[in-house]
């Protein structure tokens, strides 16, 4: 048995401790926060199989979301549910993008699905607006973003040779041993840094040439909405977003409203477990980022969701805005491996939560 050092408590570290742990690895894993506050508890909990580009990355997201599954069952806490998607269409062209989707040789793989209006509401009964149809997507699943990373700390702290520090800073990694803002230097055979979007952090001299790039997101939650969503809901401005998407019948999507080509917004609805929903989302690339969430946008969300529900939605709750570190080629994540001892991942954007604990185990095969 060897010993990993973790860095990073976000959704990747802990996937890394959990994939160490499972090769029968000792784990100490480092946080900088008390409490990891990051991307990774501030995001939808969508396990999102419908919009992966075909190839790998489906396939990565496929074993993810049995991996996902496995988790769900011996961890109740990440709070799993395989409730599916519906993304719904409101204009022929949409509909005209999942039927071609649909289409595809892989569409089984996918799990979807072309529905009718009439279907749709069968499928999702609160979805009462006026709606041409959707596409289902079986595959997909949610968990809880605020519950999963204590919840596996806490399966993982039970199992043993799992030792947690929170409210220590990296300050720098070397084959054998990363060492602490406290001087303290924790001791390992591999050293693995998970750093999110603190490129400029411990990892900088590892990420200085890498393709990446930070987006910043804004989110709401509403208070509990009194019915049970069956699936999560996507609108139609998400087909321009993901890249199972990029179809010939894609060029006939209507252009966007102003507000959603400003401020690159798309409609995902996930219903949280104890019944707020989580609302979103917006994307915003150039830094230095505002340090206030923006009204316009989270208007344009809420009259969406309020017009593929056909009801008015709960008050708003909360609002926030979240940043992930995204790959800017069409790798799944950015894995730099400066020397055979010391991994940085890092890069999954929109969809580290979904694919945390595919790449967590290709980590550890890549370094047995
Ligand atoms: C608003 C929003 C919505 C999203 N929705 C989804 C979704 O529904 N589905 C999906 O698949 N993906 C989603 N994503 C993407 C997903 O959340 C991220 O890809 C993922 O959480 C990244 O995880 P991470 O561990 O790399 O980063 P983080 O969660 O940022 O964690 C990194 C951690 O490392 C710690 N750290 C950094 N440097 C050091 C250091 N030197 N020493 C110690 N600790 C350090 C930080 O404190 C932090 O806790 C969303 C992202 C956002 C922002």
């Amino acid at each position: 048995m060897s010993r990993v050092v973790v860095v990073g408590g976000g959704v990747i570290g802990t996937m890394h401790a959990w994939a160490a742990r499972r090769r029968g690895h000792e784990v100490v894993q480092l946080e900088a926060d008390a409490e990891p506050r990051r991307a990774s508890v501030r995001n939808f909990g969508l396990v999102w199989v419908s919009g992966r580009a075909p190839g790998p990355e489906l396939e990565l997201a496929l074993r993810a979301r049995v991996l996902w599954e496995e988790l769900g069952a011996a961890v109740s806490g990440v709070g799993f549910r395989p409730d599916g998607s519906l993304t719904v269409a409101q204009h022929p062209a949409e509909l005209a993008v999942m039927a071609e989707l649909v289409d595809q040789a892989d569409a089984d793989r996918r799990g979807v699905q072309l529905l009718d209006a009439d279907e749709t509401r069968e499928r999702n009964p609160a979805v009462r607006g006026e709606i041409l149809g959707a596409l289902s997507c079986t595959r997909d699943a949610i968990v809880e973003p605020r519950q999963v990373l204590p919840a596996l700390r806490t399966h993982l702290a039970a199992g043993g040779g799992y030792a947690f520090v929170p409210g220590r800073i990296a300050t720098h990694g070397e084959p054998g041993r990363v060492a602490d803002h406290t001087g303290e230097a924790h001791e390992g055979d591999v050293v693995v840094v998970c750093p999110g979007a603190m490129h400029d952090g411990v990892a900088a001299e590892f990420l200085a040439d890498a393709p990446l790039r930070r987006c910043r997101l804004q989110m709401m939650q509403t208070e509990p909405f009194g019915e049970r969503l069956t699936t999560a809901l996507a609108d139609g401005d998400s087909l321009r977003y993901y890249p199972a998407f990029e179809l010939p019948s894609a060029a006939a999507l209507p252009p966007p409203a102003p507000v959603v080509a400003e401020y690159r917004a798309q409609l995902l609805v996930a219903q949280r477990a104890s019944g707020e929903l989580t609302i979103g989302d917006t994307h915003h690339y150039d830094e230095p980022y505002d340090f206030a969430v923006d009204e316009v946008p989270y208007a344009h969300l809420l009259a969406r969701t309020e017009s593929l529900l056909g009801r008015a939605v709960p008050p708003v709750q909360r609002r926030w805005a979240g940043v992930y570190s995204q790959a800017t080629d069409d790798s799944r994540c950015v894995r730099v491996r400066p020397d055979p001892r010391v991994v940085v991942v890092t890069g999954l954007g929109g969809r580290g939560m979904t694919l945390s604990p595919a790449v967590a185990e290709q980590t550890m095969e890549e370094l047995s």
